[in-house]
């Protein structure tokens, strides 16, 4: 027996593939349609899905787990996940916004390849049949122009607990109500003159259903469509046909459109009675919204963090958006990773940030090269170098690139006589259970000798400038005599004569407050003064040749990333990432 579904959409998919729901369905014959799919006729049995964003703005990680679900859901079951810009609503759109989620989208290591092309779908390309379908419904008498103000109509809305009346418009004649379309197309009405409303039943007990506005005046320019339309089709209604134009099967959406199913399948019923769309049509799914931690996900709360200068733009490695999370050192693998891992389920619920940060641990743990950085330093002096080493200045030192792959190599690097350790590796008097080094205590300096501590040097005001000790001979690592000193501590090391200096930008979360925005309190009074703190470090001479993006284990410090902006040859710049454990809260 086939192993059960893991969630209900993929129960709902692999129902509609075992009954051949689809199988029977006719290619729809739509305006762009025969364009879409110039390469060749797509098998209309697949299932069908969509990413539909709105470029008005970054994708973030809520987005990021749309991606999954949906480009996820396409992939394992042989369909096709189509991408949409939904872009209706002229005046918050751009070109800059389209590129940004192409090149988000494909990052994230999903694309748009579908019958052997490459395919990107616009919901603006479907205006006019968005045209022709409203004057459809008006010739039905399903839809009539209402001139009533804004303000009437939301008074005469209803409530929740009383019904909705009837406009004075709503019986006009189906011919009047086409002229008056007609006139707003060609620009003769101004913004807000009036709309074309769906006539269903202002009695509803789903206000959604209390004939909703579905076309409306905006002297607008449009990012695609430039001036041709001064009417743009309303969200709600547009969203169905964009569906049912491209053939998609199952329109998996959030939560908060779960009141919006009612006219969904009301618009796509009735085009399909007045013969403009085919059946099977499509059907929309809700699941709940990622709502993640100590971070905002709403566009406009992020663009506000954006223009107000709370943080540097939209990449800012802070902003949870995928631009953002990329810089910080979050991989594709990791996103995906996390998406499997919160699944995908019909209760709104929080996902703890630390959730997203153990699958970029899980991620990086297997892959990320391996590097020492001393991120505090403090200059250690090993006083007895010349009776060891005489004349030589340098010992060879080497580490493997990764512990678990020997195949990946080793990396090479001296010790010389002053290396840099960090500041808390050294204490003048040290509690019980303190093992690296106060004088008198051996601690080994990792891949290289036993050292002794023997005492330390201080500046007029008392501050620690030097740590002094002395090599124990034959105790290197890797040496037969290694384990003949048994020690408790291991100090990682920079050689001062070697190492490479490095700005290495540490970086926490964005807001005290596990729910920043929760109640409707202003996000910008809980934003954590210290979400980022820029130190001057010293990393293993190899880092040197790091390119940006290139990721880094800083053994006991955490995962890096060379910082795909501010790197230049030669001189990186590391981002932290993420921690080795977990630490929030401790
Ligand atoms: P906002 O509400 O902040 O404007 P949006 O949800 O309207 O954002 P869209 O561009 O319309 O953003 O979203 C594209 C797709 O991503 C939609 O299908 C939406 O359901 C999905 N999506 C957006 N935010 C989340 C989230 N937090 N979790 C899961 N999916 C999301
Ligand atoms: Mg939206
Ligand atoms: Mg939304």
């Amino acid at each position: 027996a086939p192993a059960p579904a893991s969630n209900f959409l993929r129960a709902v998919i692999e129902k509609d593939l075992a009954n051949g729901t689809y199988a029977s369905r006719r290619w729809a014959r739509s305006p762009g349609d025969a364009a879409h799919h110039a390469a060749g006729e797509p098998d209309p049995a697949k299932i069908r899905t969509r990413f539909p964003p709105e470029p008005n703005g970054y994708l973030h990680v809520g987005h990021a787990k749309s991606i999954c679900l949906n480009f996820g859901l396409a992939r394992d079951y042989g369909g096709v996940c189509h991408m949409r810009f939904d872009d209706t609503n002229p005046e918050k759109e751009s070109v800059e916004y389209v590129e940004s989620i192409k090149e988000a989208v494909q990052w994230l290591g999903f694309g748009w390849d579908a019958f052997g092309a490459s395919q990107l779908y616009f919901a603006s390309d479907y205006f006019d049949f968005m045209y022709r379908a409203a004057e459809y419904l008006i010739t039905a008498g399903h839809a009539y122009i209402d001139q009533q103000t804004p303000d009437e109509m939301r008074a005469s809305r209803g409530t929740l607990t009383e019904p909705g009346t009837n406009s004075p418009w709503r019986d006009r004649p189906a011919d009047e109500s086409l002229a008056l379309f007609r006139e707003m197309r060609d620009g003769r009405h101004p913004d807000g003159a009036m709309v074309l409303r769906a006539k269903i039943d202002m009695a509803s007990p789903n206000i959604n259903m209390r004939d909703p506005a579905i076309y409306r005046i905006k002297h607008a320019h449009h990012h695609n469509t430039g001036d041709k339309w001064c009417i743009y089709p309303m969200y709600t209604y547009a969203h169905p046909l964009e569906d049912a134009v491209e053939g998609v099967t199952h329109s998996i959406c959030t939560l908060e459109f779960e009141d919006q199913r009612p006219f969904y399948d009301w618009v796509l019923e009735r085009l399909a009675e007045g013969g403009l769309l085919a059946h099977p049509l499509p059907k929309q799914y809700e699941f709940a919204r990622l709502n993640l931690t100590y971070v905002v996900t709403s566009k406009r709360k992020l663009m506000q963090l954006v223009t107000e200068k709370h943080v540097s733009g939209w990449d800012d490695p802070r902003m949870p958006t995928i631009v953002g999370l990329r810089r910080r050192g979050y991989t594709a693998e990791a996103l995906q990773l996390f998406a499997e891992r919160i699944g995908v389920s019909k209760a709104d619920s929080w996902i703890d940030y630390s959730t997203l940060e153990g699958a970029l641990r899980d991620d990086l743990d297997g892959r990320a090269a391996r590097a020492m950085a001393v991120l505090d330093p403090l200059r250690l002096k090993l006083t007895n170098w010349d009776e060891i080493f005489g004349d030589r200045q340098a010992e060879p030192s080497s580490a493997p690139v990764h512990p678990h792959h020997p195949e990946r190599g080793t990396r090479s690097f001296n010790l010389t006589r002053e290396v840099w350790i960090e500041r808390e590796d050294f204490m003048e008097e040290a509690p019980k259970g303190y093992h690296r080094l106060f004088p008198g205590n051996r601690a080994r300096l990792k891949y290289g000798y036993v050292i002794e501590c023997t005492g330390c040097e201080k500046d007029a005001d008392g501050r620690i400038t030097a740590v002094l000790a002395t090599l124990v001979p034959d105790t290197k690592s890797g040496t037969p005599g290694a384990d003949s000193v048994k020690v408790k501590g291991v100090i990682t090391w920079v050689s001062v004569a070697e190492g490479l200096s490095a700005e290495v930008r540490l970086y926490d979360r964005l807001f005290t407050e596990a729910h920043p925005d929760a109640g409707g309190r202003d996000f910008l009074t809980v934003m954590n003064p210290d979400s980022v703190r820029s130190v001057q470090a010293f990393v293993e001479p190899g880092l040197a040749a790091a390119v940006a993006d290139d990721k880094f284990q800083f053994e006991r410090h955490g995962y890096f990333v060379a910082d795909r902006v501010d790197s230049v040859a030669g001189r990186p710049v590391f981002n932290r990432a993420v921690t080795l454990k977990d630490s929030w809260g401790k």
